[in-house]
C-alpha cells in the first residue's frame, strides 16, 4: 500500500501545466524501505530502513539516493522501485543493532558481484561507542567484516577465480566509511551538491544517532530508535530531546515507534526496559507538535500493523492503522500521519 502526501504550507504543488524548456521542479521522496520493529520476522515485512532521495519530477527525485539503516531485505525493497544497490550515494547507520544493518551485507555482495569497478558508497556512522558496562559498538568494525563468512568458507576465491577483475578484498573494498564522533548539537555529516546530512548523537544503545536530510524541496529528519536520556519515568517524554532539537520546523520526522499498549501497564509481558528506550506513538505526536513538524512518518513498527504479537509477546488484539493514528492525535498532533507499511512514501515538491 502505497501513500501519497504533500507538505502544506511552505511548499505545495506545483509547475502545473509546466512549459516547455521550464525548469523541472526539484522534489524530495521519502520511502519506507522496511517497516519491521525490531528482530522479529512478520507478514514479509522488511527491516527497518528509509530511502530518502532528491532530484527533480523529470526523474522522479533520483539524483541523489540515501539509504538510512538497511534491515532485512532492503536489497529486495529497493528492487521493488526499480533501484540497485548500485544506485546508492550513501548508507547511513543510525545504530548497528541487527534489524537496522544485517542488510548491507547482501547490498555490498551483490555490488561487488556486478559492480566491482564502480565508484565506493559513502558508509557513514557514529564513531566507536563503549557502553557504562564495557562492551563497544563498531560500525567501522562491523563495515571491515561484511564479506567474512563468504571469504572465510571459499566462496569469495571461487567467484574470483571465475572473474579476477573482482575486488580482491571482498564487498567491505567497496565502501568508504566516514564516521562521526558524539554531538549534542546537529553536526555536518554529508554533502552533495544541495543535499546536506546532519547528525546528533541520541539515546537508545551506545554509538546512537539521529539524521536531518536538507534540500530545496524540504527537510526530512530520520530519529532511529531514539529515546529519551532518562531511561525510565519519572520523566517528562519518552522522546529524544536531541531529537526534537534536530527536528525544529523539518517538514517530515521519521521515527521509529512503539505503541503504548506494549507498556507495563497492559498485560503483553514486553520487557519495560525495552519499552522504556523507544519513543511512543503518542509522545512522537507531541513532539512533532513542538517541533513544528508538519508530516509524522512512523516506521519500526512495535507491534505491526494487524500482528497478534510482538516476537513472543502476544497481544490483546492486532493493532491498525487507526490506533495508530488515534495515539498521534492523543500527542496533539493534527498533521500528516503516515502509518508505517513497507514501502510507503512522501513526496515534497519545490515551489
Ligand atoms: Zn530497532
Ligand atoms: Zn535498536
Amino acid at each position: 500500500m502505497n501513500f501519497k502526501g504533500m507538505t502544506t504550507s511552505a511548499l505545495a504543488l506545483a509547475f502545473i501545466g509546466l512549459g516547455a524548456g521550464a525548469q523541472a521542479a526539484s522534489c524530495v521522496e521519502v520511502t519506507l524501505t522496511g517497516t519491521q520493529g525490531g528482530p522479529p520476522v512478520f507478514g514479509g515485512l522488511a527491516g527497518s530502513g528509509t530511502l530518502v532521495s532528491y532530484g527533480t519530477e523529470e526523474n522522479n527525485c533520483r539524483d541523489v539516493l540515501l539509504q538510512f539503516d538497511t534491515g532485512r531485505g532492503t536489497n529486495q525493497q529497493l528492487s521493488k522501485i526499480g533501484l540497485s544497490s548500485a544506485a546508492l550515494d550513501a548508507v547511513f547507520f543510525t545504530h548497528i543493532h541487527s534489524d537496522h544493518s544485517e542488510g548491507l551485507a547482501d547490498l555490498m555482495q551483490v555490488r561487488w558481484h556486478f559492480n566491482s569497478d564502480g565508484p565506493k558508497v559513502d558508509l557513514v556512522c557514529h564513531e566507536d561507542a563503549t557502553s557504562d558496562d564495557g562492551h563497544t559498538m563498531s560500525c567501522d568494525k562491523f563495515a571491515a567484516h561484511i564479506g567474512d563468512a563468504l571469504i572465510e568458507s571459499g566462496e569469495m576465491a571461487q567467484r574470483l577465480a571465475e572473474n579476477p577483475s573482482r575486488l580482491a578484498g571482498g564487498p567491505s573494498d567497496l565502501l568508504d566509511v566516514t564516521t562521526f564522533g558524539a554531538s549534542t548539537e546537529p553536526q555536518t555529516v554529508w554533502q552533495k551538491g544541495d543535499v546536506t546530512v546532519s547528525a546528533i548523537s541520541s539515546r537508545h544503545i551506545a554509538g546512537h544517532a539521529s539524521f536531518r536530510v536538507d534540500t530545496p524541496a524540504g527537510s526530512v529528519v530520520i530519529g532511529g530508535d531514539a529515546g529519551n536520556d532518562s531511561p525510565a519515568p519519572p520523566r517528562d517524554s519518552s522522546t529524544s530531546a536531541q531529537v526534537e532539537l534536530l527536528s525544529k520546523d523539518a517538514d517530515v520526522l521519521v521515527h521509529s515507534v512503539i505503541h503504548p499498549v506494549m507498556g507495563p501497564d497492559g498485560d503483553t509481558g514486553f520487557p519495560p526496559p525495552i519499552y522504556y528506550r523507544q519513543s511512543t506513538a503518542t509522545d512522537l505526536g507531541a513532539l512533532a507538535v513542538r517541533a513544528g513538524v508538519d508530516n509524522l512518518m512512523y516506521t519500526h513498527m512495535i507491534p505491526p500493523l494487524g500482528a497478534p504479537r510482538q516476537g513472543p509477546y502476544p497481544l490483546p488484539a492486532p493493532l491498525t492503522e487507526a490506533d495508530y493514528e488515534t495515539a498521534a492525535r492523543d500527542g496533539g498532533f493534527e498533521g500528516n500521519v503516515v502509518v508505517g507499511t513497507d514501502l510507503a512514501t512522501l513526496r515534497l515538491v519545490a515551489e
